[in-house]
């Protein structure tokens, strides 16, 4: 690290934007991540070799600029429409379909698409920042190290928790979203065994689930896995043992699909802050005198991973304004 570099703490699609903004602005930008890989919560977990999405579920688009990333992403065969359709399954009411905006899945596993943004700019990955302080003539320390810039592309929560809530009160006082958590289940079948979805379901009034993706249909492959998530009310029952939920999650499952089989393999992953509770309507980053910013979906009237993107977008020319 050095005091020419701006760091961006958090390889998740709203640490890119500004990282690939900056690029030719600044004389180095650093992007780390305590993650393995980057992504964040655009991730893909393998099961037998076979990518399923875990975190976000699909794309939605309505800004020109995103439009055109999202173009590259599809000429490049990383995405694809994948419908405007899903179900709303609700107790006592007949299966519903519903229409919407087109949603954009990936062959590969949503990943792809920010591993594609991070393409030719290294990311430290495994590297968890604890602190980021000011130092006495003013500049802002990444561990230990002087940087010309930091920003900080992550939930209110995580961002919070870096700051020094004395030397950076405002900002600290600014980060006051709160995020619900959410379990994700992953249930790979050996055929595909329930009724039609066709595509998806938006859960309602249920206890357990909230949304099922059919992953195969995602992907195109038509493998038969099937991704629940969680309300944020269990969840939050099971932060501490998110496994301990999958019993109750694969009945929810195969109750409101009317699966006919038990999966093979039932996997829980735990987004402990998967969601921002509210967006912001009138801010799209924050920035302080001394170079500090902090983006990601919760600085965005709809927080999505469109939303993220347009946040770091913004920081990013902000930024490189301020930089010069
Ligand atoms: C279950 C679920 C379903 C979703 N469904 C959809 C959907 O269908 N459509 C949609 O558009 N959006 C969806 N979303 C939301 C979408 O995933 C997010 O809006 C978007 O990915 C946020 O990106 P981000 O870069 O702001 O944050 P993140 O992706 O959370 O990135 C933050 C990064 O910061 C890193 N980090 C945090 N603290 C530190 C630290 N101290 N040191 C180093 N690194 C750190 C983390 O490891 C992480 O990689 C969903 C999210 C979840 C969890």
């Amino acid at each position: 690290m050095g005091a020419r570099e701006v760091v961006v703490v958090g390889a998740g699609i709203s640490g890119w934007a500004p990282a690939r903004t900056l690029l030719p602005a600044a004389a180095g930008v650093r992007p780390l991540d305590r993650g393995g890989r980057p992504g964040g919560r655009m991730a893909s977990r393998r099961f037998d070799g076979r990518p399923a999405d875990i975190g976000a579920s699909y794309l939605t688009v309505s800004d020109d600029d995103f439009a055109a990333v999202v173009e590259q992403w599809r000429a490049a065969g990383l995405a694809r429409p994948w419908t405007d359709t899903f179900t709303a399954l609700t107790p006592g009411a007949e299966p519903e379909s519903k229409q919407g905006p087109v949603r954009w899945g990936t062959p590969g596993g949503i990943r792809t698409l920010v591993e594609a943004l991070a393409d030719g700019l290294d990311v430290v990955p495994g590297h968890e920042v604890g602190r980021v302080p000011r130092r006495r003539d003013g500049a802002l320390e990444v561990d230990g190290e002087p940087a010309r810039a930091v920003v900080l592309a992550m939930p209110d929560p995580q961002a919070a928790r870096l700051l020094d809530p004395v030397a950076h009160a405002s900002a600290h006082t600014a980060l006051d979203v709160e995020f619900e958590p959410v379990l994700a289940l992953t249930a790979t079948y050996a055929g595909r065994c329930w009724r039609d979805l066709p595509h998806g379901a938006f859960v309602n009034d249920d206890p357990a689930l909230s949304w099922i993706a059919d992953d195969g249909r995602r992907r195109g492959d038509e493998a038969p896995v099937l991704v629940a998530h969680s309300t944020p009310g269990l969840a939050a029952r099971h932060l501490d043992d998110p496994a301990a939920a999958g019993p109750e999650l694969v009945e929810a499952l195969g109750r409101l699909v009317g699966a006919t089989q038990h999966p093979e393999q039932a996997h829980v992953h735990r987004w402990s802050l998967a969601r921002p509770t509210r967006g912001r309507e009138h801010a799209t980053y924050l920035l302080t005198d001394d170079l500090l910013g902090v983006c990601g979906d919760a600085w965005s009237a709809r927080p999505r991973v469109e939303g993220a993107w347009l946040s770091g977008r913004d920081l990013g020319r902000e930024l490189v304004r301020r930089i010069g």
